[in-house]
């Protein structure tokens, strides 16, 4: 992905582009979740951190209902009347940017046409939710240029809903949660069904690495159906047990022992992950919170086990890299991150040790894949916000 421009010479593009200047410019930016992985649409826990790779957006009302798009990373434009907002399947990025506006006129808010342009470096397809940032950006600059009022959390679910409902992504609420709410030096627990937020410090003294495989995602579709069938079975199950189950999120460690052996052997596993993994969201936020990041990293790991032995979403790419991170110096943890089959790992790693894991890992990866790793050294920056 190219290097993000200042925001004086995102400003100049948009000149450029449009015959004078933008009259806002706002930013959100990607993610990582540190931990709580297959928990959401279990009503359980997650724990992601905004991250320093961002989308930018810049923008300037019309005086009619016309919205023109340009894409600075892609040189490409697109454009669409207020009064019909349909798919351009010739330039798809842009139907993020239409999902939205479509979201904005369903839900009952004015706004006019304008002209917007677009700027990112989160990689794309990468699992660290780029979508989300452009969804995003685009609803923090037109809730600022329109003045329409809308809370952080309002954004999120919109930009959540342009997703699911215009592009078509069945996605949950904790990319765009993040993006908006983030904040620096801190990742977020965030509960997926009250939607309750437990700001999480992150300390000085550790860096967040993420590993792509480079691996393509193949059957994700179908493995992810069939996951959450699985759950639902589970959690069934469990209800007809504790009438006040409603999902995985409601079971408890020792109810799960006390009946798993009721659940076909598959179904059992899958919940066992569910379940142990809640747990350990929760715990690796009162170790931040106490500075253990030895024990952050020992959750890490088991996370890891329990995604590749219970829940069966690893790839050999994954566990390799995790693997790798396991016996290294200066590393307190590492697991695979995102839906699985492909895509990448977060590492928690001592400051000073990271520069010489990012080359070891990198080499020793190569070798023994062949493949050639992509390395993001993160940092937990603040949610969305107009910048200019
Ligand atoms: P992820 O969210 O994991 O990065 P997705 O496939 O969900 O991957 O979203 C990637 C899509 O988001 C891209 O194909 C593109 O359409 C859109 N997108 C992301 N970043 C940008 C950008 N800087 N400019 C325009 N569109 C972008
Ligand atoms: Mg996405």
């Amino acid at each position: 992905m190219t290097r993000l421009p200042t925001v004086e010479a995102f400003r100049e593009a948009f000149g450029a582009a449009f015959g004078s200047p933008p009259d806002l410019i706002a930013r959100a930016p990607g993610r990582v979740n540190l931990i709580g992985e297959h928990t959401d649409y279990n009503d359980g826990f997650v724990m992601p951190m905004a991250i320093d790779r961002e989308v930018r957006v810049a923008v300037r009302r019309r005086t009619d209902r016309l919205v023109r798009l340009v894409s600075v990373n892609y040189h490409a434009h697109s454009e669409f009347s207020l009064d019909d907002v349909a798919h351009d399947p010739a330039q798809p990025w842009s139907n993020y940017e239409r999902g939205v506006v479509r979201i904005l006129l369903d839900s009952g808010a004015i706004v006019g046409g304008f002209d917007m342009a677009i700027v990112g470096d989160v990689p794309q397809g990468a699992g660290l939710s780029s979508s989300a940032a452009v969804e995003v950006a685009t609803l923090t600059a037109l809730n600022s240029l329109f003045g329409l009022g809308l809370a952080p959390f309002e954004v999120a679910k919109m930009g959540q809903r342009a997703e699911r409902e215009f592009v078509g992504v069945s996605c949950g609420i904790m990319d765009q949660a993040i993006s908006a709410v983030g904040r620096a030096g801190h990742a977020m627990l965030l509960d997926c069904r009250s939607l309750e937020t437990t700001l999480v410090p992150l300390g000085s003294d550790v860096a967040v690495v993420v590993t792509d495989t480079a691996v393509t995602r193949g059957l994700v579709g179908s493995a992810y159906n069939d996951r959450r069938a699985e759950c639902e079975d589970a959690s069934a199950h469990f209800a007809t047990v504790y009438p006040s189950v409603r999902a995985l999120r409601d079971v408890s460690e020792v109810q799960f022992q006390a009946h798993a052996n009721e659940l076909a052997q598959v179904v059992a596993k899958r919940a066992r992950h569910v379940v142990t993994e809640n747990a350990r969201v929760i715990n690796a936020g009162e170790a931040f919170r106490r500075g253990d990041l030895p024990e952050v990293g020992r959750l890490m790991y088991a996370s890891h086990d329990s995604l590749r032995d219970d829940f069966e979403v690893t790839v050999p790419e994954l566990d390799f890299l995790v693997d790798l991170s396991r016996s290294r110096a200066g590393v307190f943890g590492a697991r695979m991150t995102g839906a699985g089959f492909g895509g990448c790992i977060v590492a928690l790693v001592k400051p000073e040790a990271v520069a010489s894991y990012v080359e070891q890992i990198a080499a020793e990866y190569r070798t023994e894949t062949g493949l050639i790793p992509r390395v993001f050294v993160c940092h937990a920056t603040d949610g969305a916000g107009v910048i200019g």
